[in-house]
């Protein structure tokens, strides 16, 4: 490093490479490229997250809450900030393969997610569905499961076009903290008022 002024750590972030400094700041999202290449996804049934999760704690798989037959997990890669997936424990594809009891359990946990998602976040909408095979873009398309995307307005921007990137102002774990306890509030008392 030359005796150049500069601020005191410039030294330590520069590296050698081609190209130089300019005016653009860099948001790095490597796990997005993890998402992109496909790595973690489930090759077999044994290797299905969705099967996974259940058997870590709460606060290491991101898990919000847990019903007999359905769970509601935070999504890994989030559209928004409290992204919520509700998933059967059961390792089924198709969304006719639910039992009664399965089906009944999934509406109801998602109109709870929805609840607890307004009275936390004040989510003005809601994108709600179920992506069913890989060419209907499910992600993990061996075990299915509804998405919840909570929608502000103004919650879109030129970022997810121009760059394919998501800007994400809540760290997953803290708003696994946030959902998980809001929803053990509400159980213990009447629905929160929306
Ligand atoms: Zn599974």
């Amino acid at each position: 490093m030359s005796e150049q002024p500069g601020r005191p750590d410039d030294a330590a972030r520069e590296q050698d490479g081609v190209g130089g400094p300019d005016a653009f700041g860099r948001l790095w999202t490597p796990h997005r490229m993890a998402y992109i290449k496909g790595e973690g996804k489930p090759v077999g049934d044994d290797d299905c997250p969705f099967c996974r999760v259940p058997r870590l704690p709460d606060a290491e798989g991101l898990v919000v809450a847990r019903g007999e037959a359905v769970f509601c997990v935070l999504n890994l890669y989030p559209y928004n900030s409290g992204h919520l997936l509700v998933v059967p424990y059961r390792h089924v594809a198709d969304y006719p393969e639910l039992t009664v009891a399965e089906c009944a359990q999934l509406a109801s946990m998602t109109q709870q997610a929805m609840r607890v998602i307004r009275w936390v976040a004040g989510a003005h909408g809601f994108n709600i569905g179920m992506n069913q095979g890989t060419v209907a873009g499910a992600g993990i398309a061996g075990h299915l499961h509804q998405h919840v995307v909570p929608r502000w307005g103004g919650d879109t921007n030129f970022m997810p076009v121009v760059g394919n990137t998501k800007v994400l102002p809540e760290l997953l774990a803290e708003t696994r903290v946030l959902l998980a306890d809001a929803w053990t509030a509400s159980a213990r008392s009447d629905p929160p008022a929306q």
